[in-house]
């Protein structure tokens, strides 16, 4: 495998970072994971609309042009041979001595790695995945793709071992925020496609947007609203989204089975749709 180092395409057990970088110190970084279909990109431009706006909320400098940066995308996708995959890229504010306030001098670190993923098996397309219910305990610029998980991560490792593919994030007002690492969604008994509005207290993922999209395009029922934990579990239908789970449905949310159990109609309906649109309007 090989990775690229701010400048320099490496073996990936070469690929380092100073320890005094200020990720690896504060998380004081922001990411972004593009899916790789048939190897091209992915709604690539918009991932990298939403790494321009985390480095400017964060004030971080930008570490090369976009055009550079697509290229190194591509290139890490020849050099590891990636046709299904993804291209996970970092962006810090550098290597200084470890200080809170932002550094003078500090050049922002880019480092890109890709690597292959397998396609979710069939059995969880037609039987969906459960979802445990956690409270949400991060910070109020969940619109940021900051490198700072610890919250996801324990969520994440909660959900596992408590057999879940993904924990949903509760606010403290009983709504569903969303999952650890994908965006949540529910089809209400009425056939109404609900998400949460993009504000600060969500990721505005990049799938979440093309769902929209799609779902405006087929005259769906759609809105954008908080619902609620008992609303989800009294559901007709639920799925989980993002760049690397596209749509993935949910048919368990703790110990409520949704619908029937199998994947609902409409998720299944989205998730062909946006698989027709990865791999053709969405494509780069
Ligand atoms: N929310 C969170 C917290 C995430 O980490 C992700 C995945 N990066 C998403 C939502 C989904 O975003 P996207 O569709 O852009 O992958």
């Amino acid at each position: 495998r090989i990775a690229y180092v701010n400048g320099r395409f490496l073996p990936h057990s070469h690929a380092e970072v100073h320890v005094e970088d200020r990720g690896y110190q504060f998380a004081d970084g922001v990411y972004e994971v593009v899916l790789v279909q048939n190897g091209v990109m992915v709604d690539e431009m918009p991932h990298l609309d939403r790494l321009d706006r985390s480095l400017d909320e964060l004030r971080i400098a930008h570490p090369m042009s976009r055009g550079a940066l697509r290229s190194v995308m591509r290139e890490l996708v020849r050099l590891n041979r990636i046709r299904n995959g993804l291209v996970y890229m970092q962006v810090t504010r550098g290597v200084a001595k470890r200080d809170h306030p932002f550094p003078k001098n500090a050049k922002p670190s880019i480092v890109l790695t890709a690597k292959r993923i397998s396609m979710p098996s069939q059995e969880t397309v037609e039987n969906g995945v459960k979802v445990i219910t956690i409270r949400d305990i991060r910070w109020e610029r969940c619109d940021i793709k900051s490198v700072s998980l610890l919250p996801n991560i324990l969520g994440k490792q909660e959900a596992r071992e408590n057999g879940a593919f993904e924990a949903w994030q509760v606010d403290a007002d009983g709504n569903v925020t969303e999952g650890t690492s994908s965006n949540a969604w529910i089809v209400t008994q009425d056939g109404e496609l609900v998400t949460r509005p993009a504000t600060n207290d969500i990721l505005n993922g990049i799938t979440r947007l093309s769902i929209l999209k799609l779902a405006e395009r087929q005259g769906l029922k759609y809105v954008e609203r908080a619902f609620s934990v008992d609303e989800a579990k009294k559901a007709r239908e639920a799925f989980a989204s993002s760049a690397t789970a596209f749509v993935t449905p949910v048919t368990q949310i703790d110990d409520v089975v949704i619908g029937n159990g199998k994947a609902g109609t409409l998720s299944r309906g989205l998730r062909d749709s946006y698989m027709e649109y990865a791999a053709g309007e969405g494509a780069t």
